[in-house]
């Protein structure tokens, strides 16, 4: 698990989906996938996934797995509105920068603060939003490093990481690390809906997301992650996405 920090001196250390914060020291593995065929590109236009706030009627469950593609991203209709996937077959376009989405930071803004009133060793700093080139930046140090196939088990190649949707955030406890203090992980694994976000990445499930567990990077989904998280299911699972390794 801490080959990497074990082996490299602390250097940037950036993640996978994750990554932007000085110590990351995880390592992601990634398992290959399980995935079925290719999706349909229909055209959308779209409005904002974030959803927390709106109230509408219930519909039945999503688990069509229609994925549209707008040119920027791909998505899914949600029960709320639609919803942003992005994985190793889900790529965003490289000029896609909405930067941080404010309903989405002011959700995570209040999770961390009530994870901090209840103890929790968290840092107040968080790595959130994250530019094509950024990552591109980031993957290609660890390529330089590693090697493409190891770089591929823990960093995503520019266009596939969730953090360009400004929807993602990593938590970072207060020693500056990536939060992996089990008590805080599992609380956030357990509380993360009820702020509108999902623990992204789940153990057991690296053959579906493509990537390994990540107890500290959290999506956000607005209301329709309470069901997401009642159902146990990953994001690719719950809305029948393609997902795990790329093509
Ligand atoms: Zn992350």
């Amino acid at each position: 698990m801490k080959r990497i920090l074990l082996c490299a001196v602390p250097i940037l250390l950036l993640l996978a989906a994750c990554g932007s914060k000085p110590t990351e020291t995880k390592q992601s593995s990634s398992s290959s996938s399980t995935v079925e065929s290719q999706e349909s590109s229909q055209h959308q236009t779209s409005t904002s996934s974030s959803a927390s706030t709106e109230t509408t009627t219930e519909t039945p469950q999503t688990v069509s797995g229609a994925v549209n593609h707008n040119g920027s991203y791909y998505s899914v209709e949600g029960k709320y509105g639609e919803v942003i996937i992005v994985n190793k077959k889900h790529p965003l376009a490289s000029d896609y920068a909405p930067g941080e989405n404010p309903e989405a930071k002011a959700a995570f803004s209040t999770l961390q603060a009530d994870m901090i009133a209840q103890g929790f060793a968290l840092s107040q700093s968080y790595s959130g939003f994250r530019s094509y080139e950024t990552q591109a930046g980031l993957y290609q140090s660890y390529v330089s490093q590693d090697g493409q196939a190891n770089a591929d088990r823990y960093s995503a190649r520019p266009g596939y990481s969730e953090h360009q949707t400004g929807l993602a955030f990593d938590l970072i406890d207060a020693s500056g690390n990536l939060l992996e203090e089990p008590t805080a992980a599992q609380w956030l694994r357990h509380h993360a809906h009820e702020y509108g976000f999902i623990v992204r990445y789940l153990p057991e499930k690296e053959g579906i997301t493509g990537y390994m567990a990540e107890a500290w990077h959290i999506r956000y989904i607005g209301k329709e992650a309470t069901d997401i998280y009642e159902s146990g299911l990953t994001l690719e699972e719950y809305y029948g996405v393609p997902g795990g390794d790329y093509e």
